[in-house]
């Protein structure tokens, strides 16, 4: 049974080209009955919605994003997050392939942005003596349960081995950046992000090992006859770390305690949304950092939708049907 304020959704990337290669699809998407069919298992995985790999980034935000972000301009927490294994376009889904140009390709993050401050500005150019609003942002890496702050200043090491590259946050005390336009906190995401690809170049595949979380949090005031009426709310938008199984990585040292760091906190991520929608009293927020930052957005009233990002090439069958399965699980 689905709870309503959470979501399960599943976006199907096309066949990625490759010259020469007659790329073969592992599975058939139904979108009118929101499900996926796997051939080689015979297993049907249903949705509360399938997009395939014709969907536009504006259908995706249309209907992931706008819901959620309808209830956060009233007051109520909202997440989203892109669950899948590397190259399945989680990063695509969220961010888009770039976010230097304002373009049809921009994905749920730049809009979300647009979209806020196109709602509340209208607002208060509406009702200019009883209508203010304040947004704040904070931009976090978890990587190896460790959080950084990606909107703190870098300082660039320039050792062989160029770690450190930005600092290291006490958890749950990240910068928050007060922002008055959607192009200063397109800015202050594009900062965020440069400093997270930086640091993937030289960091082994950093940040498809880590969760990128882009919190944007909405304080109001609206003057209603006499009385003044406060409403605070935040938003969470979640790139994941990619799944990958750790029988297939011939991972060593460091890259087998990061693996092990990004299974845990899938896997407890996993198990907290299967936790809320059985409606469980307790709830094993602790048992991750990802879930620890985000316990007061989950459940309750807050409004969270997952995407899984499916790939659909052949070759990964095996990581596609084990992601098709953890959706299966917290459904
Ligand atoms: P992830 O973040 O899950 O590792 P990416 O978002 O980086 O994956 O996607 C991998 C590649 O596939 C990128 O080049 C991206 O532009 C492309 N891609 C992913 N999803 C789509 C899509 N729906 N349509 C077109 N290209 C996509
Ligand atoms: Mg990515």
């Amino acid at each position: 049974m689905m709870q309503e304020n959470i979501n399960v959704m599943a976006r199907v990337r096309p066949l990625s080209e490759r010259a020469g290669l007659n790329q073969k699809s592992c599975l058939s998407v139904d979108a009118a009955n929101s499900t996926i069919y796997v051939e080689k298992n015979k297993e049907f995985y249903k949705f509360n919605k399938v997009f395939d790999e014709n969907a536009s980034q504006e259908a995706i935000f249309d209907t992931v994003a706008k819901p959620i972000i309808n209830g956060f301009l009233e007051g109520k927490n909202g997440t989203i997050f892109a669950y899948g294994q590397t190259a399945s376009g989680k990063t695509f889904t969220m961010l888009g392939p770039n976010i230097n140009e304002h373009n049809d390709d921009n994905g749920i993050i730049p809009r979300t942005i647009k979209e806020i401050f196109s709602v509340l500005d209208a607002k208060v150019e509406n009702k200019p003596d009883s209508f203010k609003y304040s947004i704040k942002c904070s931009f976090i890496e978890i990587y190896n349960e460790q959080q950084y702050d990606l909107l703190k200043k870098t300082t660039l090491k320039n050792n062989i081995n160029k770690i450190a590259i930005y600092q290291k946050a006490t958890f749950g005390k990240a910068e928050e950046k007060e922002v008055e336009s959607y192009d200063a906190c397109l800015k202050l995401l594009k900062h965020g992000w440069n400093q997270r690809t930086t640091a993937s170049t030289s960091m082994n595949e950093r940040s498809s090992r880590s969760h990128a979380i882009f919190i944007i949090r909405l304080a109001t005031e609206e003057l209603a006859e006499t009385k003044v009426i406060t409403r605070s709310s935040c938003l969470n938008l979640v790139d994941l770390a990619g799944f990958e199984r750790q029988s297939q990585t011939n991972n060593i040292g460091v890259q087998i305690r990061e693996s092990y760091a990004i299974n845990n906190s899938l896997s407890t991520f996993t198990h907290v949304i299967r936790q809320i929608l059985d409606g469980k009293k307790f709830i094993s927020y602790l048992d991750s950092k990802l879930t620890t930052l985000l316990r007061d957005s989950l459940g309750g009233n807050s409004k969270t939708t997952v995407i899984f990002n499916i790939h659909q090439d052949a070759q990964f069958i095996t990581d596609t049907v084990s992601v098709l399965e953890f959706a299966k699980s917290v459904k």
